[in-house]
């Protein structure tokens, strides 16, 4: 069921699937640490890789299994690892591959655990990083007339659904020398392809819109088979980041209604995105679909939907920002994001706050930030709900004044 003809629909529901001889509908969960032999003969010739015989969940259960031929197939890669979180993939995404003396090149705008193993644990291995504007071409090419071994980015960005050009700078690295990685969490597989736009590994967290549901953590990482069997696998299999077959069961049945939840997500995104920009309590609305964005014609070209998130400024800074998030009835405080439950964060006291103020004003992360993350409830109810937080925020006898 996994020809690369089928299309994602299809895929989620089917792809990857291997019944057993009891012919169960559903993925079975084969929730075992190891595996027996029929003999000592078979053992060794296991070990030996004359035949193909699972051995030890570390480094492969037929559960796990059936999630990576899924994911593979969904994003037309030769090959899939999960492991149990996604920044254990960004790790092990970028530690199978790098060594000392390495050089690697990233977007500044990164998830907060991806800019950590950048500017701090790469350098303590004698790896130089460069960070760079991630929309910003020229720093890209400035940063890549050098020889690189890898690049990392993010896009769109968190919080700021920042886009960086994929085909334009893969196409850089490329001629670098580096390998490009790109963390998709934000387009999901259904929205964004990298390894279309020249991509050669493209990592997940797998606890975002997979999931969904609140549930479990998990990552997976994609790419060439060669690279996967001899660069990741073994870094995977010795150091041990493994997923639970559970918890890839968990993420199975999730991605069966991917598109579904993901489609709706988008639906309301943008209708809370057009109405957040009519209100005169907000200073600024991202989202890449929009033709306010800055990016909207690069997100039009490499996005097939405007995504799940929605940025935007409370005026009046952090005490007006506060009032709106605390007013809020249905949406939650919260800062997980691609979930069936609305979500909404204040980046600058949360995710963002490590970075430091100086990080934060170059992101134009500001104290009235605030992302939101668009679940599955009535579009009108999260309407209702945010405008009515909105109407608690106001300061704003000047901001309506000035209206
Ligand atoms: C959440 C997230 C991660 C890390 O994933 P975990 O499953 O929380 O470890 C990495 N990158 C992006 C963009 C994310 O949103």
């Amino acid at each position: 069921m996994t020809r690369p003809s089928y299309r994602p629909a299809t895929l989620l529901v089917r792809g990857g699937l291997d019944r057993t001889n009891h012919a169960e509908t559903a993925e079975a969960l084969f929730l075992t640490s190891g595996f027996v032999y029929d003999d000592a003969a078979q053992a060794e010739a296991t070990f030996k890789g004359e035949i193909s015989h699972y051995q030890y969940s570390r480094f492969g259960n037929p559960t796990v299994s059936m999630l990576e031929a899924r994911l593979a197939t969904l994003e037309g890669a030769e090959a899939c690892r999960v492991t149990a979180t996604g920044m254990a993939a960004v790790h092990a995404a970028m530690l199978s591959h790098l060594k000392t003396g390495d050089r690697v090149v990233a977007s500044r705008a990164l998830f907060g655990s991806c800019h950590w193993i950048v500017s701090t644990l790469l350098p303590r291995y004698g790896i130089e990083s460069v960070f760079v504007d991630g929309a910003d071409l020229a720093q890209w090419q400035e940063a890549l007339s050098r020889p690189a071994a890898m690049v990392l980015l993010e896009s769109p960005s968190n919080p700021m659904l920042e886009m960086v050009d994929i085909a334009a700078v893969s196409k850089l690295a490329h001629e670098a020398g580096a390998l490009v990685v790109v963390d998709n969490v934000f387009a999901t597989p259904l929205l964004q392809k990298p390894f279309e736009l020249g991509a050669d590994v493209v990592v997940y967290s797998c606890t975002k819109h997979m999931d969904g549901q609140g549930r479990v953590l998990g990552g997976a990482v994609l790419g060439r088979r060669k690279w996967v069997d001899e660069v990741l696998q073994p870094f995977i299999r010795n150091t041990g980041p493994s997923l639970s077959p559970f918890n890839a069961w968990v993420i199975l049945k999730g991605l069966e209604t991917l598109k579904l939840r993901v489609d709706q997500m988008c639906r309301n995104a943008a209708a809370i995105a057009d109405l957040l920009a009519e209100r005169v309590e907000v200073s600024r609305v991202l989202y890449p679909f929009r033709p306010d964005h800055p990016q909207q014609a690069l997100a039009m070209r490499q996005m097939t939907g405007g995504g799940t998130l929605v940025t935007f400024d409370v005026k009046g800074g952090k005490e007006a920002c506060f009032r709106f998030l605390d007013a809020l009835r249905l949406v939650d405080v919260s800062n997980n994001l691609g979930d069936s439950k609305s979500l909404v964060t204040h980046p600058a006291t949360t995710t963002h706050m490590r970075i430091g103020e100086e990080e934060r004003a170059r992101l134009g992360i500001a104290e009235g930030t605030v992302r939101l993350s668009v679940g599955l409830e009535d579009v009108a109810d999260l309407i209702e709900d945010l405008a009515q937080a909105l109407d608690a925020a106001a300061p704003s006898q000047e901001a309506r004044a000035a209206e």
